[in-house]
């Protein structure tokens, strides 16, 4: 538990009552009222970056521990932890975007490759973890260890229940688990000779909770659910209740499965892969476009929500006003926010356009806000530092791709660089990239011989697990919160269209002065230093 160090006194969690009412601060008060609010400070002319900014402390009543970080996402989908995976394809495949919804934030599939590629991480994601499981794989008496193993190799699962003739319309005559198949050598014996026949079942209509229950005190690995002639209708696993047992954040829908979104391109034959990505259960799309003030866009964007409601919509990327106008009336849920703030971005020297990143999350998020869409600042997060003052001047979650790219969850191996384990992570518009689609992005042709790069490919640091990695960055949030004075995301949004949230610009000297100096030598924390 921390320990709060106020006006001289140490506290536990809540202002103790010793504390009189006269001596507490009063966070209004206006005589003592110091800094800028935001309004001042970005209506002053030139853009700011994130480092040009810093944020005034705020007053503490409250332990960092208590700090919640849930947010939305998108107008309609609500996250515990305000983090974003980037739809690159040196940051976002299956396992990050696994891994990343059970921590509380959510994963966008790069969309670098076919269909089919993309369509099967979706469905990966989408099944790893159930409440009822209402499309089990099943399989017949007929059927082999042999045919198990292969759905073992395909789908990581091995407890099959059995049917009469291997479909869901037949009834369920047993189920196969690898205590049967275990030590079983002869892998084309038939699976009426290992089968387990005594099974423990749940009848159909039975709530989730009750069939909980009902699995946790039998004891097994898996509850069939039958209908009253003894057809399978779900599969309940074990396995499930330890994953909600261990990741109580997670970022679930309605059925239990985690959060999945996927980007694709504005280009017209992408509307194949938004039917594809919709038909296997993607919970959000992300219209990925460097420059999102488009017809394209626009276009893109009514095609998914004409046809697919139940799916929000990121849209982007925008940086002012009129380009977020555009999008929201196009239909966005939420809006990306960020044209070159990206650490392997050279877009804005490469193209003379983009804003500095401070300055375009806050004038988009004021403008946004009006409307309800949220706005997610994508690009530069790199660290807690600018994470917090990202959420601070109006984001409601941050998209990272550099801070996630060197966890194990990242796609590609780590290799050494000059003695450093790092992972290879490179601008979805590098010249790399680009040979295999990255280009769709910057409304390029693939086929152009000649090719602008947007981006460069690199590599960064080894940052072991997203388990281990994102609980420090959350951690290292609420206690940015806490210094910030604020115990939510929507109390930090109240004080800054309220012009309660103080602020100052820094000078570079400023800058200076608050970074590492006057040194010989140092070690950097494992995490970095921001
Ligand atoms: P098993 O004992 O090898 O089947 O594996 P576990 O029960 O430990 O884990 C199975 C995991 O796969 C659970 O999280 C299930 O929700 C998930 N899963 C998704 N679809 C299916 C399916 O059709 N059958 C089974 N058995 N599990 C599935
Ligand atoms: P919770 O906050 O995740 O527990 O959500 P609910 O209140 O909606 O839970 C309803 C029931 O679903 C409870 O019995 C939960 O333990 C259970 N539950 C939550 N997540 C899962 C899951 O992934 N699989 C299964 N089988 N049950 C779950
Ligand atoms: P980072 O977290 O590395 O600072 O920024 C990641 C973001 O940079 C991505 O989410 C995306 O918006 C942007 N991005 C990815 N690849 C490229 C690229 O090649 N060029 C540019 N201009 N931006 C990129």
């Amino acid at each position: 538990m921390e320990t709060l160090i106020e006006g001289g006194r140490a506290a536990g969690t809540r202002p103790p009552d010793s504390v009189p009412a006269e001596a507490r601060m009063d966070p209004l008060a206006e005589h003592s009222l110091d800094g800028y609010d935001a309004e001042s400070v970005f209506g002053a002319g030139s853009g700011l970056t994130f480092d040009d900014l810093i944020v005034l402390p705020g007053y503490i009543d409250f332990p960092a521990a208590d700090v919640r970080l849930e947010t939305h996402l998108t107008r309609n989908i609500r996250i515990k932890r305000p983090l974003i995976s980037s739809p690159m394809d040196t940051v976002t495949e299956a396992a990050m975007a696994i891994t990343l919804s059970l921590l509380g934030g959510i994963g966008i599939l790069h969309y670098n490759n076919t269909v089919a590629e993309q369509v099967e991480m979706v469905r990966k994601v989408k099944r790893y973890e159930n409440g009822f499981i209402t499309d089990p794989i099943s399989l017949s008496p007929e059927h082999t260890i042999a045919d198990v193993d292969a759905i073992t190799a395909r789908y990581g699962f091995s407890g099959i229940p059995i049917t009469a003739d291997g479909t869901l319309e037949s009834p369920l005559v047993g189920i196969v688990t690898n205590r049967d198949t275990d030590f079983e050598r002869d892998r084309s014996r038939k699976l009426r000779e290992v089968m387990t026949t005594e099974l423990v079942t749940a009848p159909k209509g039975i709530t989730l909770s009750e069939a909980n229950r009902i699995l946790r005190a039998s004891k097994k690995g898996k509850l069939p659910v039958v209908d009253h002639q003894g057809r399978l209708v779900a599969l309940l696993a074990r396995r499930d209740l330890l994953k909600n047992l261990n990741f109580p954040d997670s970022s679930k829908d309605g059925s239990k499965q985690l959060l999945c979104g996927a980007a694709v391109s504005t280009r017209d034959e992408d509307r194949d892969r938004v039917d594809e990505l919709a038909a296997a259960g993607a919970n959000v799309i992300v219209v990925d476009a460097a420059q999102g003030h488009s017809i394209y866009q626009q276009r893109m964007v009514g095609y998914i929500k004409g046809r697919y409601p139940h799916v929000d919509v990121i849209a982007g990327n925008v940086v002012t006003r009129q380009q977020a106008e555009t999008l929201i009336h196009a239909g966005a849920d939420a809006l990306r926010v960020g044209m070159g703030p990206g650490s392997i971005c050279i877009t804005q020297n490469m193209m003379a356009v983009g804003r500095p990143q401070a300055t375009a999350v806050y004038r988009t998020a004021e403008f946004a806000r009006k409307y309800g869409v949220p706005v997610l600042a994508d690009g530069g997060i790199n660290g807690i530092g600018p994470m917090a003052k990202a959420l601070a001047l109006g984001a409601s979650a941050v998209m990272l791709g550099n801070l996630l790219a060197g966890t194990q969850e990242a796609p590609g191996e780590y290799f050494y660089d000059n003695g450093v384990r790092v992972k290879r992570y490179r601008g979805m518009a590098s010249l790399e990239a680009m040979g295999q689609g990255g280009a769709k992005r910057y409304l390029t042709d693939r086929n152009d011989p000649i090719k602008v790069p947007q981006g460069v490919s690199g590599t960064v640091v080894d940052k072991g697990s997203l388990v281990d990695y994102v609980p420090y960055l959350m951690k290292g949030l609420q206690q940015a919160f806490q210094d910030m004075g604020y115990a939510d995301i929507p109390s930090l949004h109240a004080a800054l269209w309220e012009g309660r949230l103080r602020l100052e610009r820094r000078t570079p000297n400023a800058a200076a002065e608050g970074s590492v100096h006057s040194l010989v030598s140092y070690e950097t924390p494992r995490f970095g230093i921001r």
